[in-house]
């Protein structure tokens, strides 16, 4: 690849996830789950260029296609169909495989320490819309990658066909962060919403630790960590701290936040 179709390929998907964002936001205003103003979302998109950047040079890849760079190292046990009737089971295999994966890891990022203190950035978003979906610290793809990613290219041998439809349905991770009231009611089982999402996010004690999947619901009801919305259930989100990072470097300094004694980190504590 040269460096010319590397800047269009970090172009052509930054514009699409501003595009998403843009598209998004417009959509939220017909129906908002809670009412915000757009500072939040401001520094969202600020973010999204500066990770568009650091991936560049970190992981020019998305983090499916890390599954196919393993399986082109000699890695995959079960060999995935490309094509015909065998291709409409394996993009759902994947998928589901996909999900478990990243179930597993995001409980993990609840759990240790040291995954939080980048994982809490996602958190502390203390107005979830369109815009939180890519707000993840740059230094959990690539841990994910060297993780659930290599190992999911390990046990099996997929192909672009199926890494790309993935990479599409990645993106109904923006729809999951909309700022809409919008729920699935008795069919929150079967597939992840916004509401479903929000109280993942939610600041309240009782929603914690729960709606951990990020397409299927069915690892939160084999775990016990399923928790259905109730109708008009849109919980205000952030972390319980209430830490809000106010500027750029806040965001990409994430994880070391309290050795910066930085005086604009908003908390709880202090007026907004
Ligand atoms: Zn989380
Ligand atoms: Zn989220």
């Amino acid at each position: 690849m040269t460096w010319m179709s590397a800047a269009l390929g970090l172009a052509g998907t930054l514009a699409l996830q501003i595009g998403l964002i843009a598209f998004g936001f417009v959509t939220e205003q017909l129906r908002l789950a809670r009412p915000q103003g757009i500072s939040g979302l401001r520094l969202n998109v600020a973010y999204v260029v500066s990770l568009r950047l650091i991936y560049a040079v970190l992981l020019p890849v998305s983090g499916a296609a890390t599954t196919l760079i393993v399986n082109a190292l000699g890695g995959g046990l079960f060999a995935l169909p490309a094509s015909g009737v065998g291709l409409v089971f394996a993009i759902p295999c994947y998928a589901l495989l996909m999900d478990g994966g990243e179930y597993l890891f995001h409980r993990a990022q609840h759990r240790y320490p040291v995954l939080w203190a980048m994982h809490s950035l996602h958190h502390s978003d203390p107005a979830v819309n369109v815009s939180t979906a890519p707000r993840h610290f740059w230094g959990e793809m690539v841990l994910k990658a060297v993780t659930i990613y290599a190992l999911i290219g390990l046990l099996v041998k997929t192909n672009v066909t199926v890494v790309g439809f993935y990479t599409a349905l990645g993106l109904y991770n923006y729809f999951l962060h909309m700022n809409l009231r919008v729920g699935f009611g008795r069919w929150s089982a079967c597939l992840n919403s916004p509401q479903f999402h929000r109280l993942h996010h939610s600041a309240l004690p009782e929603h914690h630790d729960c709606n951990f999947n990020q397409f299927f619901p069915v690892f939160d009801l084999l775990f016990g960590t399923y928790r259905a919305p109730k109708p008009d259930e849109y919980p205000p989100t952030g972390l319980e701290s209430g830490e809000i990072p106010l500027r750029l470097h806040h965001m990409l300094f994430w994880p070391w936040r309290r050795h910066s004694r930085s005086p604009t980190l908003r908390t709880s504590s202090q007026p907004s």
